[in-house]
């Protein structure tokens, strides 16, 4: 079986004293892909450096996370943009708005995300979405963006039924990850009533770990755990979520290299 990581933050210091073995160790458990989405300025070499480092296994993104969106957003947007010419990147993000930090620069972040939003339009590539506490709004603004060019990823989904109908109609997936192994959580119970073309995995490492490693580091070969719940839950086997989620991740990011 093999599985993809559609969004992993390996690039972060908690995998500084071992990154390489953890990228190892997710290639043996059969993940195969792992997606990079960038955070910021600073995040982009150590991005580049795995990238590098294992090819067939890491695939960067380009964009500014909604956390990182401050005043001085512009200059940063435009350098980011200016990536695209430079080296090949199989996505924008992550982008979107997170209302949960903080929300002092809540317009600014609209205004990066409908940046980021038109890159995706103009290089074709998909876009890949954060949206806590700001769903109804990030389906709103790409429901406005969308003109039949548009894919991408709701990352991290933990909306209501009728979000996902929503998601659905713009053609879009959700991303599932630890939440789904979380008691109280929610997802487990939303999970059956998404069509299973519309769903990818993915872990979010280091964040997010599902039980039994919740409040830990989490890292890339947890999405089989998570693969494992999403399986019961939903009342499929292990072969046929492998299958289904790899190809709806390919029909995101394509199915190339
Ligand atoms: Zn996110
Ligand atoms: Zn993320």
């Amino acid at each position: 079986m093999r599985w993809i990581d559609t969004h992993c933050h390996l690039y972060a210091g908690e995998f500084d004293g071992d990154r390489e073995a953890m990228v190892q160790r997710a290639v043996d458990a059969g993940i195969t892909k792992l997606m990079l989405p960038n955070i910021d300025m600073d995040s982009i070499d150590g991005m580049w450096n795995l990238a590098n480092t294992f090819p067939q296994h890491c695939k960067p993104m380009m964009g500014l996370h909604p956390c990182s969106v401050k005043a001085d957003f512009q200059p940063i947007l435009d350098k980011m943009k200016s990536e695209f010419s430079l080296r090949k990147y199989i996505g924008v993000g992550e982008t979107g708005v997170d209302l949960y930090w903080d929300t002092t620069f809540k317009a600014q972040q609209i205004d990066a995300f409908e940046q980021q939003i038109d890159w995706a339009k103009e290089f074709n590539l998909p876009v890949i979405i954060h949206s806590r506490e700001s769903q109804d709004l990030t389906i709103e603004i790409i429901t406005k963006k969308q003109d039949g060019s548009l894919k991408g990823i709701f990352h991290c989904f933990g909306g209501t039924e009728d979000q996902v109908r929503q998601i659905s109609e713009l053609g879009f997936k959700v991303g599932i990850g630890g939440v789904v192994t979380f008691k109280n959580g929610g997802l487990a119970e939303i999970l059956p009533l998404i069509p299973l073309n519309m769903i990818v995995l993915e872990t979010d490492s280091p964040y997010l770990a599902p039980v039994p490693f919740r409040g830990k580091r989490n890292e890339p070969c947890y999405l089989i755990t998570i693969a494992n719940k999403v399986a019961e839950v939903l009342g499929i086997s292990l072969e046929e979520l492998s299958r289904v989620t790899s190809e709806n991740a390919e029909a995101v990011y394509g199915k190339k290299d």
